[in-house]
């Protein structure tokens, strides 16, 4: 595959922005460097790149893209949009609209606010909790990212754990003393953390299905147990649903899980492609916010126009029956097949599938929480993303993100990667 013109851009970008990308998970460095690919267009499952080479995708745009690119029902929402105006800074009809289309779906919410991104949703979550509460601390689990905001820069996955700084610089001690981290999937260390901190805990923030070092299911019990815990000592539980909501199902992982939070952040999907974040919960919780209540948030672009529709439209996409039930259905026959591929070729693989979303490790254990994900051979990952990127796949390029389906790939698309990937366990088996 020739990608002349990738690299003539990437090597401009350098000059030009920071690392020539605008989110450091964008770069090769996890899988062992070299230019981005950098792309020109998209169409459904596919997109091209600018030297004119086609990929499947799975990146999903890290997991916005759960309509593929260019539907038209969003286009011609986002189009409307744009003949209509993008932003006013005043209330409009379509903001009450889609605030009542996620609290239909999504029973835990009384109230909704948008933002504009899902780091701002949590960020938010986290201080309306800690204003309603009156309490500082708050417990996360390793390896869940939760954005970029100080307080979640602790010990996080994602971006930051891949690139093998999970702190980042410029964090004060102060705020990181503030965050308590234990492992996922952990009753006992949830539990040594409560005892010890519990009466000072504002909010236990909480992936109820992790996303972030790949998909990871909570074991049964486990987020009841933190939420019961939780519950007594008078923390608040925030579901960061920011990757989950509307992936599994047409409403949020709390409801599969049978669990109600008391506060709930979203993104990427519910914006149809487009900036979004949103965030809500109980009613006498959300009313902590301004300007009812002492709690600040505010956006000059939170609730415009153009995201409120195309979130609209790619809800109303999803809404359609059988539009999960093929994901799944496509999920698992990628599952299988590359299973299957890897055992030909004698390469060990776990793969950890919920419906259309799946990670890949290159690891023999089972993976329950970061420390097994972070035992996946990174260089194998590396060398496994380029092969496929040759073959016309395009993965994350990180061992940490997971593979998403959309709505768009056919039964085709997923029995070429599979062919892809057998090329690659060969390869890699060498
Ligand atoms: N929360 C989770 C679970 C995420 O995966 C992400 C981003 O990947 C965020 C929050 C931050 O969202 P954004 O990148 O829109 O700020």
């Amino acid at each position: 595959m020739n990608h002349t013109k990738s690299e003539e851009i990437y090597n401009e970008a350098l000059e030009h922005i920071v690392g020539g990308v605008n989110s450091p998970s964008r770069s090769y460095k996890a899988v062992g460097g070299g230019a981005p690919v950098v792309m020109e267009r998209g169409k459904g499952a596919y997109f091209y790149d600018v030297d004119g080479n086609r990929y499947i995708d799975y990146l999903a745009a890290y997991g916005p893209i759960i309509t593929g690119f260019g539907h038209p029902h969003i286009a011609q929402a986002i189009s409307h949009a744009a003949e209509t105006g993008v932003l006013f800074g005043t209330p409009t009809q379509h903001e009450v609209n889609f605030a009542k289309m996620l609290k239909e779906a999504i029973p835990s919410l009384d109230k909704v606010r948008f933002t504009n991104s899902g780091t701002e949703a949590v960020m938010t979550t986290v201080r309306v909790a800690r204003a309603y509460t009156g309490r500082t601390k708050i417990i996360k689990f390793a390896g869940c990212y939760h954005g970029h905001f100080d307080q979640v820069l602790v010990a996080a996955g994602s971006g930051p754990a891949t690139l093998g700084s999970p702190d980042s610089a410029g964090v004060p001690v102060a705020v990181a003393t503030e965050v308590i981290t234990v492992p996922f999937n952990n009753k006992e260390e949830f539990q040594l953390a409560m005892e010890k901190w519990g009466d000072e805990i504002a909010a236990i923030l909480i992936e109820p299905i992790v996303g972030n070092f790949g998909m990871v299911m909570p074991n049964p019990g486990f987020l009841e147990y933190v939420h019961d815990i939780a519950k007594e000592k008078g923390a608040i539980t925030i579901h960061d649903e920011v990757i989950t909501a509307f992936r599994f199902h047409y409403g949020a992982a709390q409801d599969l899980l049978g669990l109600k939070p008391d506060l709930t952040a979203m993104g990427k999907i519910i914006g149809g492609g487009l900036p979004i974040g949103a965030y809500g919960g109980k009613k006498e919780i959300m009313d902590t916010v301004a300007p009812l209540g002492p709690a600040y948030q505010a956006g000059t672009m939170a609730g415009n126009p153009a995201s409120m529709l195309a979130g609209i439209a790619c809800l109303e996409v999803l809404k359609q029956p059988g539009i999960y039930e093929e994901l799944d259905r496509l999920g698992g026959i990628l599952e299988n097949g590359l299973l299957e591929a890897a055992k030909k070729h004698g390469v060990t693989i776990t793969i950890n599938r919920i419906k259309g979303a799946l990670s890949v490790y290159f690891t023999n254990e089972k993976v329950e929480n970061y420390e097994q994900a972070e035992k996946s051979d990174g260089e194998m990952f590396g060398r496994f993303f380029k092969l496929m990127l040759e073959k016309g796949i395009n993965l994350a390029p990180s061992k940490y993100e997971a593979w998403f389906l959309t709505t768009e790939h056919k039964e085709e698309d997923i029995i070429e990667t599979i062919a892809a990937a057998e090329y690659a366990f060969s390869q890699l088996a060498l």
